[in-house]
């Protein structure tokens, strides 16, 4: 498939945006690259004629953009989510640059659903949407005034997808990846997973009374890191099941009783 081909796949998703005409503007930046896939997570005021005026030649993009109540929903049938952040906020997760990012974005999308998500003008993306991404993605800046506006974020952003999918770097990994691989395993099915995880690390009393936030940040990191097919999810699922099962026979038994302990019936 050509790159150009790849640009109207992927999913810019706007996340709380206040100001309408940052809305349009955003699809403008969007469409002028080729890029027609626009989500808007609980906009503040959508649909609204400041949005349309600034959107001009790209009022198509308004018009089919959808509208959900939050980023779980907005990225849950994605497999490759980048967040785009002007600051790293204490989340150790993979920092791309713009072009970086591209590069990685466009061949994913040939192999399904992607996404790349922006936040609100005054908050940006909070810890836990950022938690949601595989990598983020940081716009160079004059380290004293690190912040775009909302829409020339997605301009540079969408410029990049759109120089590495006329060719320049990147057209041969998306090659390498056309060959038929395993279905990767979408956004949704991995926080299936690591709501399974926590309970079969809670079932085996693994963090030992602490809260153990640290290392499901660091567990979350490394299994997104992993970009898993749906084929290896089910094996790790199979994994936590068969070690939660040993869990309830131990407590069964009278070995190691821990507060999660569950009456098993015999
Ligand atoms: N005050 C917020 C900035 C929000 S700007 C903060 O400090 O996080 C709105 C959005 O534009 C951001 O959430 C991000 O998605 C994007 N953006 C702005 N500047 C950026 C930069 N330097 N690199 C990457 N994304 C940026």
């Amino acid at each position: 498939m050509s790159m150009l081909a790849l640009l109207p796949r992927i999913r810019v998703v706007l996340v709380a945006t206040s100001q309408p005409g940052n809305i349009g503007s955003a699809a403008r930046a969007m469409k002028v690259m080729g890029l027609q896939r626009l989500a808007l997570v609980a906009p503040r005021a959508f649909p609204h004629p400041e949005a349309t005026a600034l959107a001009a030649g790209s009022d198509d993009l308004l018009a089919r953009a959808q509208v959900l109540p939050d980023l779980e929903t907005a990225i849950a049938d994605c497999h490759f989510v980048l967040g785009a952040s002007a600051r790293r906020r204490g989340v150790s997760l993979p920092e791309l640059s713009p072009r970086q990012a591209a590069q990685a974005l466009l061949p994913a999308a040939g192999q399904g659903e992607v996404a790349l998500v922006f936040g609100a003008e005054r908050t940006g993306l909070s810890n836990e949407e950022l938690q949601r991404c595989h990598a983020c993605v940081r716009i160079a800046t004059d380290p004293d005034y690190s912040s775009l506006n909302l829409a020339q974020a997605v301009q540079v952003l969408a410029y990049e997808l759109r120089l590495a999918a006329e060719g320049g770097a990147g057209a041969e990994a998306a090659d390498a990846d056309a060959s038929p691989r395993e279905r990767p395993a979408s956004s949704a099915e991995m926080e299936r997973f690591f709501r399974h995880l926590d309970q079969a690390l809670r079932a085996i009393d693994f963090h030992k009374g602490k809260d153990g936030v640290t290392i499901t940040h660091r567990l979350r990191r490394l299994f997104l890191r992993a970009a898993m097919s749906e084929r290896e999810v089910a094996i790790l699922h199979g994994v936590l099941s068969d070690a939660e099962r040993m869990a309830a026979l131990a407590s069964a038994v009278g070995e190691s009783p821990g507060p999660d302990d569950r009456p098993v019936s015999t």
